[in-house]
């Protein structure tokens, strides 16, 4: 069994213990889901690794490996057609609580008050710029 980091002040550690209730969707040895307690949409939930770090890059691989699976039933078992799957890092990138957290954010196509709303600033890309970008990024894999 993989050794799980946690971290005592952590709300969602709290949550995988136990010491904070939650509507626990499933549980394997390495993630937790549950409902979010603040949805955004009808069946919002979340999964996260019961490995304690606080952004993405600081949850070794092998912590991370069940969630999109776990995520994937939640969808299924809820029968939504269409959903967003959505992990924050950093305050500035609208991430509240400091343990990696995936959502799974259902659409639902009947209201438009429930489920994410995006801005996608999107620009043609200059093809120069993204091939020097692109070695860059390649050299440093
Ligand atoms: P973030 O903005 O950090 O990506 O999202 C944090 C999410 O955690 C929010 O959707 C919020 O509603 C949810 N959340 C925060 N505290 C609790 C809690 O104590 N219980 C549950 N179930 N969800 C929580
Ligand atoms: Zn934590």
């Amino acid at each position: 069994m993989a050794s799980h980091n946690t971290d005592a002040n952590c709300i969602f550690c709290k949550i995988i213990k136990g010491d904070i209730p939650s509507f626990k969707l499933i549980e394997t040895e390495n993630v937790y889901s549950f409902l979010d307690i603040g949805p955004i949409a009808k069946g919002h939930a979340l999964a996260i690794p019961k490995y304690h770090g606080a952004k993405l890059h600081d949850v070794p691989d092998e912590h991370l490996g069940e969630i999109l699976a776990t995520l994937k039933k939640i969808a299924i078992a809820q029968g939504v057609e269409n959903y967003n799957i959505l992990q924050n890092n950093g305050k500035i990138a609208h991430q509240v609580v400091d343990h990696v957290h995936f959502h799974m954010i259902p659409k639902p196509s009947d209201s438009d008050k429930e489920g994410l709303v995006i801005g996608w600033p999107a620009q043609q890309a200059d093809m120069a710029e993204l091939k020097q970008l692109h070695e860059e990024i390649k050299g440093k894999l």
